[in-house]
This record gives structure tokens, C-alpha cells and sequence, in this order.
């Protein structure tokens, strides 16, 4: 490596899928980093993710995680409802509109995985000595006796000084961001719900069959429903409706009651709808998170500054409606192990490595980033369930191109 010491100190900030997917292929590669992380565990909580082919399996197949991926993924998820936000049902994968999937076309599409195993695959390998857990990072600074180098100060008091490259895979409030550029997260204008049913072919059947084995949508003006079955059996619904930032608050719904919680958000915001979709929201009696979304704004960007970059959320937080974080996350980690790779191995300096990750980086994160804003207004409008339907027909029908996962 030319233009830092021979063997650069290497900080990951965060323990989320870009920076382990990173951790694994720079292991690969005999590559030391050290990964710090704010929990006392690797944060596996959450529902499926949907990987694909371009950006989040190629990133695992780098990272030689793919038969570990292909054993626990569930291509058989790979199925969509649609359901206009009255009821009627528009598209349905597991019943009248259903094909069948060829054997090489499984991995074609968006094959689920829960978040669970997905971060247990991605941890398993990583040497334990690696990763420093209860090391919250509570701010980076410059050095002050070593130019370009950077001193990590934790919550707990600590400082790991002198580092050459610091890492932000610190998600949605990254802290390494303030290295780089004073913009925040701003709210997208979306509140939801998340609800749970456990279990529910056991506990409730007609739920269970009403979603199906895959996902379920419902679009309309200003209000989204969206079930997803999980692997461990359970199903995930997100009800969300345009709000005001401080509707969970000010709306005068007790969250902690999840019964009346759950009653008080249909009466007030989704009475209209259909009685199937009321259903789902009322009948998912498991467990409710209320979620204020946020997103980073389109076309974000920041100077190049020697030794500090970004992957993942850190750099580009969005909205779920695309179904692309995690995706882009990884592509991020498979990108910048390129460049550290490329330095590693004396085929450039480190700096000029790491600012042509980024070069592509910004582009690549507006686009999606663009993807998901469409897709955030499509879906919360009125012909958003029957435009999405019209799409996923024209597909089907051969008259668009690309895979599965790019529509
Ligand atoms: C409700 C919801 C649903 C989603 N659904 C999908 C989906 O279906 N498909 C999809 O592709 N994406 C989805 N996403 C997005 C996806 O979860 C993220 O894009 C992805 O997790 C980003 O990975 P990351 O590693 O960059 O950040 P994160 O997963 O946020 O991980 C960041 C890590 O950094 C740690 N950390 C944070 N601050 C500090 C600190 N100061 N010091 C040390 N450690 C710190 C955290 O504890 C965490 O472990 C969803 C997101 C949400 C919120």
C-alpha cells in the first residue's frame, strides 16, 4: 500500500450486513480490520430481506457465503398478491395468476431470507477476535499527532487511536458521517405500523391463506398495507399512511396497548378499506412497533477525505418501498473491498482506491435511491396496486427486459 503504512489500521464502524459482508471478504483476502459495534450482540431482529442477483447475492458469492445463502433462502417466497386497497384482488402468484418457477430460474428473482440467518451466515465465519462488541462510537476525529490518521472515541470512555481507514457501516445515524458531511436524515413523509402474527398457519389459517406463501400489497392514496411471510412461520404487515413527523406522538393512540392501538389506527386512518386488508391489520395481534421512516436526500454526496468513507445506510438511508437496502448495503461492501484489495496489494494508494469506490458509490446510491422515491409515490397512490399488477403482467408476458428483481 503506497500511500499509508504497510499494514493500515482498518475500522469498521457497525456490525450490520455491509460491514460484515466487507469483514468477510477482506478475511478472504488476509486482510486485518476490526469491526466495532454498539450492541452487546449481532442485531438480527427484523423481518425477511428479498436478495438480488446483481447487488446482494454476488456480494455474497464474494464473500463465499452463497451455499450458505442458497441452503436457508426460501425462492418458494418468491410469490406476490396484490390487492387494491378496497379489496379487490388485482394479481395473485399463489393462486389464479401462479407459474411455475424452472430450476435454473430460482435465483432469478428476489428469494427471501429472514434477517436472522442472514446475519448469523454473514457473522459465522468472522474471526471473534475481529469484533469488539458495547463499543458505541461516539465520535471520530483527526488525529492529533499523526496526519490523516483518525482517533475512534467510544461511549464507554475508550479511544482506539491512529486509525488509517475508518469504515461508517453505522447504519441510518452514522457517526462517521459527521466526518464527511453535516446532512442528517430527513423524515420521508411515511409513518407505519408494524404488526406481527406468530405463527399463523397454526393460529389463524385464513390469514395465513389470505397473504399466501410470499408478499401482499395493497396501494392507495396516502395509505399502504403490506403482509410478508416469514421463514420462522410468522407474518409481517406494515400498515403505513402519509403523516405528519410527530404523528406517533401527537395522534393520541396508546401504542403500548396493542389491542386498542391496533383498533384506534384502522377506526381513524383505513376504515374505508377492504374488509380482507382491515382484517389483516386487525388479526396481527402478536406484536406492534409504530415507525417513523426516514431517508437521506436523493443525490447525496460528500468531499473525498482521506482514511473515512461510508457503505451502506450510513450513505444512502431510504425508504423500504423498493425493497433495495440491504442490497445496495452489500453491493457497497463488495465495491470497497475492491478498492482496499486493490491498495492491499500495492496496485494503488489508498486514498485514490478509496475515491474511486466513491466516484461510483454516489451515482449508483441516487439511482436507487430515485427507485425507491418512485416507487414511495407510486405506492401510496390511488392506481398504485393496479399499475404495479399491469407491470408484473407485462413481464410475465415477456415485454420487458432484465430479471425478476429489476421490476
Ligand atoms: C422496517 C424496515 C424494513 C426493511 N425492509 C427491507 C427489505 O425488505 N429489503 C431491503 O433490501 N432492505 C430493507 N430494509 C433496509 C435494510 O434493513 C437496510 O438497508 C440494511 O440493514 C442496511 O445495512 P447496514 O449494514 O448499512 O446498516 P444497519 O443494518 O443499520 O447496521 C448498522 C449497525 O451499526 C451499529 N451501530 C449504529 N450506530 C453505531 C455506533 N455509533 N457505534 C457502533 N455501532 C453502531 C448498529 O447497531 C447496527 O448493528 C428495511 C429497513 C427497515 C427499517
Amino acid at each position: 500500500m503506497s500511500t499509508t503504512s504497510i499494514r493500515p489500521k482498518i475500522a469498521l464502524i457497525g456490525a450490520g450486513p455491509a460491514s460484515l459482508t466487507l469483514a468477510n471478504i477482506l478475511q478472504n483476502h488476509s486482510i486485518p480490520f476490526t469491526i466495532y459495534e454498539s450492541s452487546s450482540t449481532i442485531r438480527s431482529q427484523g423481518g425477511s430481506l428479498d436478495l438480488h442477483p446483481r447487488t446482494g447475492q454476488l456480494a455474497l458469492k464474494e464473500a463465499n457465503r452463497w451455499d450458505q445463502f442458497a441452503k436457508h433462502c426460501r425462492p418458494e417466497s418468491d410469490v406476490t398478491k396484490l390487492v387494491d386497497i378496497f379489496g379487490e384482488v388485482c394479481w395473485d402468484e399463489g393462486g389464479a395468476d401462479k407459474h411455475e418457477v424452472r430450476e435454473e430460474e430460482k435465483f432469478d428473482g428476489r428469494p427471501e431470507i429472514d434477517r436472522a440467518k442472514l446475519m448469523e451466515l454473514l457473522h459465522e465465519n468472522i474471526t471473534p477476535e475481529a469484533i469488539k462488541f458495547n463499543k458505541k462510537l461516539s465520535k471520530a476525529v483527526p488525529s492529533i499527532t499523526e496526519a490523516k490518521k483518525y482517533d475512534l472515541q467510544f461511549a464507554d470512555g475508550t479511544i482506539e487511536k491512529d486509525v488509517d481507514l475508518v469504515v461508517g457501516g453505522d447504519g441510518a445515524w452514522s457517526k462517521v458521517r459527521d466526518l464527511l458531511t453535516g446532512v442528517k436524515p430527513q423524515y420521508s413523509g411515511i409513518t407505519a405500523i408494524e404488526i406481527w402474527a406468530f405463527d399463523v398457519k397454526e393460529k389463524n389459517p385464513w390469514l395465513a391463506n389470505y397473504v399466501g406463501e410470499g408478499s401482499m400489497f395493497s396501494f392507495g392514496e396516502g395509505r399502504a398495507v403490506q403482509a410478508q411471510r416469514q421463514g420462522d412461520g410468522s407474518l409481517r404487515t406494515y400498515a403505513s399512511m402519509r403523516a405528519p413527523e410527530n404523528f406517533v406522538e401527537t395522534c393520541g393512540i396508546d401504542w403500548n396497548d396493542h389491542a386498542s392501538a391496533r383498533k384506534a389506527y384502522v377506526d381513524q386512518n383505513f376504515s374505508d378499506i377492504g374488509e380482507d386488508l382491515k382484517r389483516v391489520i386487525l388479526e396481527s395481534s402478536d406484536n406492534l412497533i409504530p415507525r417513523t421512516m426516514y431517508e437521506l436526500p436523493i443525490g447525496i454526496t460528500w468531499p473525498s477525505r482521506s482514511g473515512v468513507t461510508l457503505i451502506g445506510d450510513a450513505a444512502h438511508l431510504m425508504t423500504p418501498f423498493a425493497g433495495v437496502g440491504v442490497n445496495v448495503s452489500m453491493f457497497d461492501a463488495l465495491e470497497l473491498s475492491k478498492a482496499i484489495v486493490a491498495a492491499w496489494n500495492g496496485q494503488k494508494g489508498l486514498d485514490e482506491a478509496v475515491q474511486e469506490y466513491e466516484k461510483e458509490l454516489f451515482p449508483r446510491a441516487e439511482m436507487f435511491m430515485k427507485k425507491t422515491e418512485k416507487n414511495k409515490r407510486d405506492h401510496f397512490s390511488e392506481d398504485g396496486t393496479r399499475r404495479l399488477a399491469a407491470k408484473i403482467r407485462a413481464f410475465h408476458a415477456g415485454e420487458l427486459q432484465g430479471s425478476k428483481s429489476e421490476h
